[in-house]
């Protein structure tokens, strides 16, 4: 059985990227609180996601993970959420249907509150602050108030995650999910652009083939609702910790505050205290690697954290950039493949792609981040590895924060609809768009 070593000990360790909380009694409090909370997941669903990616580590599945980069309090309204949810709905429906492959589905969400930074201070026209870490630590609102670490928003992450996973069950199981429901999730969108009217004829594709399924006596339950699964990075020990719980089918401690987590870029230190958390958790976890990897950091990673190359437990999602993927990544995945290590490889687009705009907003191209797909698709192609999935920045919502796309949104365009509190997210547009290009490239994979 593993042991989870106390809180005091894991900071011991060293963890990078953690709040300086200025009072210790309402971080106590705090914790206190989160420890004799209900689990927001239960630890048998984290073995049934676990059991789906070690199908994405085979090669016989897709993980298509996304939702946004920061979520806030304030966000959490049953329009966003859905929002959110329905285009990854569309998404899983269209690389099922376009590529014929399952699709794991895990939102970004329902605990996406801390964020770690490259500063730990912000400076706006000659006032410096501490960096905003995300509705998990402190305010968005450039104050000095705002600014400082207040442990009670640990607490308001666990109830904003609860009530967005709570709505999310009810549309994946009340009818929202339902396949014969493909037709309504574009209503409102299908005449707007063209990528809603490739998504019309696809739906309507599916619906000959529900109704012919139906007119020969199939109606099997997978029509009628999708398994829907919640990540996040698991970044503030006192919250991942505090919601840390034993399983009492198997004894063993699982992290009960999201189905997946992840350990980010920043916090992936070998002998840190994130590694030496979720080394001893039983839930399904990943590891972003940037560029800076090793093949040698790579096979350390996975002899802490799955010491027992349990299929299904670990992903490794790669973040590279559009212009480093294909020289960086073939070292990496060659190296993990010839060691026999079960591992899902994941593509983060995102993260390797992020730059300033002339007018200040933090952006990303579209077509920067299709090609970082399409390199990691070819680099595994190449090597013979399965291309298992992408982790995705994303909003339901027609933001301006990333630019190109069929709309060919514009830098002078962002300032109209950029509501990201860090980074830029695809809106539903571009989403969907990489949805279809994604499915083209898994056809050929
Ligand atoms: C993120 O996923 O928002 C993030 C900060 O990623 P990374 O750790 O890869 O930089
Ligand atoms: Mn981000």
């Amino acid at each position: 059985m593993s042991v989870i070593p106390d809180l005091s000990s894991l900071h011991a360790m060293g963890a990078a990227q953690q709040p300086f909380y200025p009072d210790r009694g309402a971080v106590d409090a705090a914790v206190a609180r989160l420890r004799t909370v209900p689990p927001l997941v239960f630890a048998g669903e984290c073995d049934e996601l676990k059991e789906k990616i070690a199908a994405v580590a085979r090669g016989e599945a897709f993980l298509l993970q996304g939702g946004d980069c920061a979520e806030t309090f304030a966000g959490v309204t049953a329009d966003n959420v859905r929002n959110k949810l329905r285009v990854l709905l569309q998404m899983a429906v269209v690389l099922t249907y376009a590529a014929s492959v399952p699709v794991v589905k895990v939102g970004r969400l329902a605990g996406q509150y801390a964020k770690p930074r490259s500063s730990d201070l912000e400076t706006r026209e000659g006032v410096t602050l501490p960096a905003y870490r995300g509705d998990a630590v402190n305010g968005f609102a450039f104050t000095p108030e705002s600014r400082i670490p207040d442990p009670q928003r640990l607490v308001d992450v666990y109830n904003s995650s609860a009530a967005t996973l709570n709505l999310v069950r009810a549309f994946v199981t009340g009818g929202y999910a339902d396949l014969r429901q493909v037709h309504s999730w574009n209503t409102d969108f299908v005449k707007e652009s063209s990528v809603g009217q490739r998504y019309e004829a696809l739906a309507e594709e599916i619906e000959r083939a529900l109704t012919f399924m139906q007119a020969i006596g199939a109606d099997p339950d997978e029509f009628h609702r999708v398994d829907f699964h919640s990540c996040h990075e698991a970044l503030i020990l006192e919250y991942e910790h505090a919601l840390t719980r034993i399983d009492s089918r198997t004894e063993e401690p699982y992290d009960v505050s999201g189905h997946f987590v992840w350990i980010g870029e920043r916090t992936r230190q070998l002998d840190g205290a994130h590694v030496e958390l979720l080394s001893r958790i039983r839930n399904p976890i990943g590891v972003k690697l940037g560029p800076t990897t090793t093949p040698d950091d790579a096979l350390a990673l996975a002899a802490k954290l799955n010491p027992a190359n349990e299929p299904g437990r670990l992903t490794f999602i790669t973040r590279f950039g559009a212009g480093r993927i294909r020289d960086g990544l073939p070292h990496l995945v060659e190296k993990v493949a010839a060691s026999g290590i079960e591992v899902a490889w994941v593509c983060d687009p995102m993260h390797g792609n992020t730059f300033e705009a002339s007018s200040g907003y933090k952006t990303r191209r579209f077509d920067d981040v299709i090609e970082e797909v399409q390199g990691f698709f070819d680099v595994h192609r190449a090597i013979g590895t399965w291309p298992g999935g992408v982790h995705v920045e994303l909003t339901g919502d027609d933001v301006t924060e990333c630019v190109g796309g069929g709309e060919d949104l514009l830098e002078m365009d962002l300032g109209h609809r950029y509501e990201s509190v860090c980074d830029p997210r695809l809106n539903r547009v571009q989403s969907l768009e990489l949805s279809f290009l994604v499915a083209e490239m898994l056809r050929k994979a």
